[in-house]
């Protein structure tokens, strides 16, 4: 008798739960035993970390727990941290178990990329996942609620102008208004200082969008600095720029600086990568081994149709393709369409009711972007868990949860 193929899912972020939902959704389950595999019982929106961190979202909201979303009848689901991956002999291992499987989806997501800079592990806060994003809520209310009179408790120092560092520093400036008048403190104290190291800010848009997200953020008084960050300390930061190195003051550094692919990667030597993200061919498989499939930050392609800027749309995409192959595969076709990525277009949110982007190659500022922005989360909270999640964890006009 033929034995039902094992296939392993790790990581139930929006690459890996999407290729979850989708099986759930789609295979019949006599067809395949599927189990995710993650280190927390619950999904949540990377793309919200900084506002769990800026206080401006919950983190009980934020957490979308497996067992509410996934049918145990069809997806099996395993609390477990993998830490080695060993495609030769078909094995995964965790913290807690070995894992065998059929097929493997590597969906472990991104770690913060600390670029070898000497003190950035020790002494900065960082937006890598939703308990690191919980850390640096708790040390903001701490030193809103706790101000003693050092100045330095209220100079915040966001390393990184792209996507992360933007969208945390302008959720935690539209909130000082609040923080200052709940804690009586005189908010001309309160210092928001962005690093930059590019000639603008958020790289990913064109010179115009960028440039007007950068008023909005001026209107903000968010402050910047262009300069290669060399060092961070306990309470600041050696910035080079050009002609001289600038020592920046600050109780509170948070990298946002880059990111690569997880440690696991790095730690499973049988995979060719690059930047801890595992080279994949056309059908987001490993060239080497054809039963291991890669979805969001821990894959990269050479081919020119994947865009390589890891995001949720990409992973979410990813996700959904390697689902539909799984299919097709367990039907005995063949895989015959590459993947395309299809870019939809990107909202950068300036705070909750602001925001700048590019959707369908037209560019979209203010209400309008803040709009899409929560339409966007919304359709992904839709997409995995239907309307009724949407209510109780979605992103509306006017919130309920901070
Ligand atoms: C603050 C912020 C804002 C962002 N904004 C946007 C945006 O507006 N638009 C956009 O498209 N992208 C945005 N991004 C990028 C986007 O969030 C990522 O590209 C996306 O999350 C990648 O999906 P993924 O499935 O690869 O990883 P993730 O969604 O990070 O999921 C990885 C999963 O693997 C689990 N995991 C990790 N390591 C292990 C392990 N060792 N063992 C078991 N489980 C493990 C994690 O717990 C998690 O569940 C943003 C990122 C940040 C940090």
């Amino acid at each position: 008798m033929q034995s039902i193929p094992k296939i392993l899912i790790l990581g139930g972020g929006y690459g890996g739960f999407k290729v979850a939902t989708y099986l759930q959704k789609h295979l019949p389950y006599s067809k395949a035993n599927i189990t995710l595999i993650s280190k927390h019982d619950y999904h949540y929106q990377t793309t919200l970390l900084h506002k769990v961190a800026a206080g401006t979202y919950s983190a009980r909201k934020a957490r979308i727990f497996f067992r509410k979303i996934l049918d145990s009848k069809k997806i099996f689901f395993i609390k477990d941290t993998i830490i080695k991956i060993d495609p030769e002999n078909q094995r995964v291992f965790g913290k807690n178990n070995c894992y065998s499987y059929d097929y493997l989806v590597i969906a472990l997501g991104f770690s913060q990329n600390t670029y070898d800079i000497k003190g950035v592990d020790k002494f900065c806060y960082s937006l890598s996942s939703l308990n690191s994003a919980i850390r640096l809520r708790n040390n903001i209310e701490t030193r809103f609620k706790d101000f003693d009179g050092d100045p330095l408790d209220l100079h915040f120092v966001v390393c990184g102008s792209g996507f992360t560092g933007i969208e945390f520093a302008a959720e935690l400036a539209t909130q000082v208004n609040e923080l200052c008048a709940i804690c009586g403190i005189d908010k001309s104290l309160v210092k928001i200082i962005c690093i930059s190291r590019g000639e603008h800010i958020l790289p990913m848009f064109k010179t115009k969008d960028a440039n007007k997200a950068r008023r909005k953020l001026d209107k903000l008084s968010i402050e910047f600095v262009k300069g290669d960050v060399i060092e961070c300390k306990k309470d600041s930061i050696l910035v080079q720029l050009p002609t001289e190195i600038k020592e920046i003051k600050a109780n509170n550094i948070i990298w946002c600086a880059g990111v690569k692919g997880s440690k696991v990667i790095e730690d499973s030597t049988c995979f060719e990568s690059k930047n801890s993200r595992i080279l994949v061919d056309e059908f987001l498989a490993v060239p080497k081994y054809k039963n291991v499939f890669v979805a969001g930050d821990c894959g990269i392609s050479q081919k020119r149709n994947i865009l390589n800027a890891p995001t949720a749309q990409l992973a979410n995409q990813m996700g959904e393709y390697i689902a539909k192959n799984l299919i097709k595969i367990l039907s005995n076709q063949s895989l015959d369409e590459p993947f395309v990525f299809k870019h939809r277009g990107t909202v950068c949110s300036i705070g909750h009711t602001d925001g700048v982007g590019v959707v369908f190659k037209i560019s979209i500022s203010g209400e309008l972007a803040a709009f899409l922005k929560n339409f966007i989360e919304n359709k992904w909270i839709f997409d995995i868990g239907g309307i009724w999640n949407v209510f109780k964890k979605g992103q509306f006009r006017f919130r309920s949860s901070n």
